[in-house]
């Protein structure tokens, strides 16, 4: 990490790109105070209280001078940049010719007690992108430079106030959709995730710091870490990042959605389903302004989470594929799939050719649902014949869900919901609090898990203890991965360019 970029002072817009009543414009690190002082028309700023707002108005002392915003920074969003066009020789800073900008309101946050943990200023000013635009140039102009994406953030975290599972959550309490991603973003910015891996790492630490201890004593042969304890202890590390580990499945249901196949025959009523599961959901988008069809038609949203259905633009291909490609092809299709709604009218299919696809398909981690469409159309008693036969072939091992329903009639609509919405509780631990929604943290996990099995195995196996100790410091290191304790630059460098300019 480059040192002197922290030492900067930087500014950039922290509202979205657009029109709005209010804009808000961020400055952060140890000139900010000075430099918003420049270029404002009010209290000193310099001399105000920390936490307190200042009405007033944004000037350039200079308006006719030169400026280029790609000067600045190479990261300038496009849509800021702007030349005057004016020649080298009419950009003399005029004083006299003083111009306001915008009547504002600016906020002053002293460090440490700032987002950032520097001195910050946040101007609000009238929001049009032209006003943001020339309040940056002026900001600029006066010895501030633009922000690199996720800089704010990146800062937070650098000077500790945050740790980097609390950064990454920031980036997905912004990305969040809905009230399950939203929670879990939340829970993780308090510390969640932190303080749970922060317990099992003092374990650890505890637990090595023993084993270390007896690799000074060398040959003495001694035994500090009594290896009982010290089997409990990993028996519950173990049982901990285990749990963590699966709820992976739960928080990445939770923050991305959960994909669903709808499969069937041509004509079995996949459409007509899809519709009548999309139905509630559609009159409330269409009123949302700039929603696309497309997107809408694909998702919806339960109990706060996400259902996707996949491909659904290409109902009737996937079914083309299954009888003419084979069904190789169908499960690269439903490879992405948590749950595939297999439909069939009676009418028209065979319970071998149900039990046929469903054996064929079945997978660990796939919830088969079978769904009997059009019984409006049979009418018979529950389970008739055809439903029993599948029943018995196929519970509990291939499926465990049989659904009859009418997507005509729309009855049964609810109990489909209802088996998604169970899929979704069903994964939650009960046990843990806190859940994983970060590919990296799971993949440190997954490590650190590792680890521990291999000291486990070292432990039987009665191995060196400086192996003992080695494999004990693998598992710490990639503990220390999720705060940040241990990390390398470019994870880091990864992590901040994925945040929006401004955060
Ligand atoms: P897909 O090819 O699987 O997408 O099937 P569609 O959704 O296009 O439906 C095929 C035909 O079956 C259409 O004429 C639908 O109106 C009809 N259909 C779908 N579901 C039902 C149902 O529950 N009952 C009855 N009677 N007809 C249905």
């Amino acid at each position: 990490m480059n040192v002197n970029l922290n030492q900067d002072t930087i500014c950039a817009i922290a509202t979205a790109n657009g029109v709005g009543a209010i804009g808000i414009i961020r400055i952060s690190g140890n000139e900010a105070f000075q430099i918003a002082a420049k270029i404002f028309e009010g209290k000193d700023l310099q001399e105000v209280k920390t936490h307190t707002i200042h009405y007033g108005y944004i000037v350039d002392k200079s308006p006719n001078a030169s400026f280029d915003v790609r000067d600045a920074s190479s990261n300038m969003q496009n849509d800021l940049v702007e030349n005057d066009g004016l020649k080298p020789e009419t950009r003399n800073p005029k004083p006299e010719n003083t111009e306001v900008i915008d009547e504002v309101m600016v906020s002053v946050f002293k460090a440490p007690k700032s987002f950032t943990a520097e001195d910050s200023v946040e101007i609000s000013f009238h929001g049009s992108p032209h006003i943001a635009k020339k309040i940056l140039e002026v900001l600029v102009k006066n010895g501030a430079r633009l922000a690199k994406a996720g800089e704010f953030t990146m800062r937070a975290f650098m000077n500790g106030r945050i740790d980097l599972a609390q950064a990454e959550s920031i980036a997905d309490l912004i990305a969040s959709e809905n009230e399950a991603s939203r929670k879990v973003a939340l829970n993780q910015l308090k510390g969640g995730i932190t303080n749970e891996i922060s317990i099992l790492r003092n374990d650890l630490l505890n637990f090595t710091s023993l084993i270390e201890l007896e690799l000074d004593f060398g040959e003495e042969d001694v035994e500090f870490a009594d290896r009982t304890a010290m089997n409990k202890l990993l028996l519950n590390l173990r049982h901990k990042l285990s749990a963590l580990i699966e709820s992976f499945q739960y928080g990445n249901a939770l923050k991305n959605g959960v994909e669903v196949a709808i499969i069937g025959k041509p004509n079995a009523g996949k459409s007509t389903l899809l519709n009548a599961l999309l139905k509630e959901e559609r009159a409330i988008v269409s009123e949302i302004a700039g929603t696309t069809r497309d997107t809408i038609e694909e998702v919806i949203h339960l109990k706060g989470t996400a259902f996707r259905f996949v491909d659904t633009a290409g109902l009737r291909e996937t079914t083309d594929i299954i009888e003419k490609i084979g069904v190789t092809k169908a499960k690269e299709k439903i490879a992405s799939a948590k749950v595939l709604l297999y439909l069939y009218d009676e009418r028209d299919s065979t319970t071998e050719e149900v039990i046929a696809f469903v054996k064929e398909f079945h997978r660990e981690d796939l919830k088969i649902v079978l769904v009997h469409n059009k019984v409006d159309l049979t009418n018979d008693e529950t389970p008739n014949e055809f439903d029993a036969t599948l029943n018995l072939e196929l519970f509990p091992d291939y499926c465990d869900e049989l659904l009859r329903i009418s997507a005509k009639d729309q009855t049964g609509i609810e109990a489909v919901k209802t088996v998604l919405i169970d899929y979704v509780e069903n994964l939650k631990d009960q046990e843990s609090n806190v859940i994983i929604t970060n590919q990296r943290h799971f993949d440190a996990l997954q490590k650190s898990l590792q680890s521990v099995l291999q000291v486990e195995e070292a432990v039987s196996s009665g191995i060196h203890t400086e192996l003992l100790a080695y494999e004990l410091r693998n598992a710490l290191e990639q503990l220390g991965e999720i705060s940040g304790e241990f990390t390398n630059d470019e994870v880091l460098g990864n992590i901040f360019s994925k945040f929006c300019i401004g955060k």
